[in-house]
């Protein structure tokens, strides 16, 4: 079979344009999942060559037959993975792009931080208890979407004071905080040339935490603000190239660990945040494609140098798959 007997497919949300845009640019047909409230905006876009409409995204399962009929390869993101749960996820019968397996150990804090520890990254340290507590932590709940609610005390007394107006009774964790700039490394691992890749970098543009700068520190207390690092969208960061040699190496590492989690192949990313001393600390891994990837539609100045042609990561899961497609390999990378 060739790359004109599959179509690619995705939810309309998150990385979709680019994952269709991408898709299209490689040859492929494509179809995009979408609810009535996103439907017209891609359709605006012209972003896909068939568009088919679920009332919701819960309902995605009451298409996966008509996916299937037009042998449809199904590229997941955040917003498909939030959504349906992992259980339903392992279930799906669609070709699916990426392995199903390493969402579990994504999904769980305790085992993604044993892959990361296994690939020799430092990690901010985790409190057991409140009253080890000796130096500045963010607290933060499990089910918080965007970092909301999350806050950052010094000591015990400061955590129990802050819980005190916690009422959810969710879970948390207690990080140490570490000072200085936050940075996504955005990561392409690839199973057909065994070559791992950089896509590009971000960071978040969050609100409040973006803005309270913006007034004076007196004003800010008598404001009486509580931070949040609801997300908004991604600026785009190109780093200093003296740090390229310590970001490969990152990501080389991750792929070595995460072969216990049945490998990590395709669009990662690492979280992490860089101190003064240039330590770099991950906060977390992303074994996906990541929204902070959206500003490089066309191309990043990474890949604009190693293609020499529009690039997209979006377009890069694409290629992949082409190129699956003509090596009969295609199950190598499908979930
Ligand atoms: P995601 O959407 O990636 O699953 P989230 O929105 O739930 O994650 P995080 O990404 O974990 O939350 O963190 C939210 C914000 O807090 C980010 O801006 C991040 O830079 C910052 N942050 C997270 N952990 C730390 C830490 N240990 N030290 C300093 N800042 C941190």
């Amino acid at each position: 079979m060739a790359a004109k007997d599959y179509k690619i497919a995705t939810l309309g949300s998150h990385t979709a344009l680019q994952i269709l845009k991408g898709a299209r640019d490689e040859g492929f047909e494509t179809i995009a999942v979408c609810t009535p409230q996103m439907a017209p905006v891609y359709k605006n876009f012209r972003a896909a060559d068939k568009f088919i409409e679920i009332s919701s995204v819960k309902d995605f399962f009451s298409v996966e037959e008509q996916l299937i009929r037009e042998n449809a390869i199904l590229i997941p993101h955040a917003s498909l993975i939030t959504y349906l749960n992992l259980d339903a996820i392992e279930r799906m019968r669609v070709m699916y792009y990426g392995n199903k397996k390493i969402l579990r150990w994504e999904s769980d804090r305790l085992l993604e931080r044993k892959l990361l520890q296994n690939a020799g990254l430092k990690l901010p340290r985790i409190f057991d208890s409140p009253a080890g507590i000796d130096r500045p932590v963010i607290v933060k709940f499990y089910g918080a979407k965007g970092g909301k609610g999350y806050f950052v005390v010094k000591n015990e007394k400061e955590f129990e004071e802050k819980m005190k107006q916690e009422t959810t009774g969710e879970q948390y964790i207690i990080q140490e905080y570490i000072v200085g700039v936050p940075l996504y490394a955005h990561y392409f691992y690839s199973r057909m040339s065994s070559e791992l890749e950089i896509m590009g970098f971000d960071k978040r543009y969050e609100s409040n935490v973006d803005s309270i700068g913006r007034i004076a520190a007196k004003d800010q207390m008598n404001l009486n603000l509580e931070t949040s690092y609801n997300i908004v969208g991604n600026i785009p960061v190109v780093v200093r190239e003296s740090l390229l040699p310590q970001i490969f190496s990152m990501g080389t590492e991750t792929v070595k660990a995460a072969e216990d989690a049945g490998g990590l192949f395709g669009p990662f990313c690492l979280e992490m945040i860089i101190t003064p001393q240039l330590d770099f600390y991950v906060f977390e891994l992303s074994a996906r494609i990541v929204a902070g990837t959206n500003p490089y539609i066309a191309h990043s100045p990474y890949t604009y140098v190693r293609y020499n042609e529009p690039m997209s990561t979006g377009r890069r899961i694409a290629r992949e798959i082409r190129e699956a497609i003509a090596a009969d390999r295609l199950d190598e990378i499908l979930g």
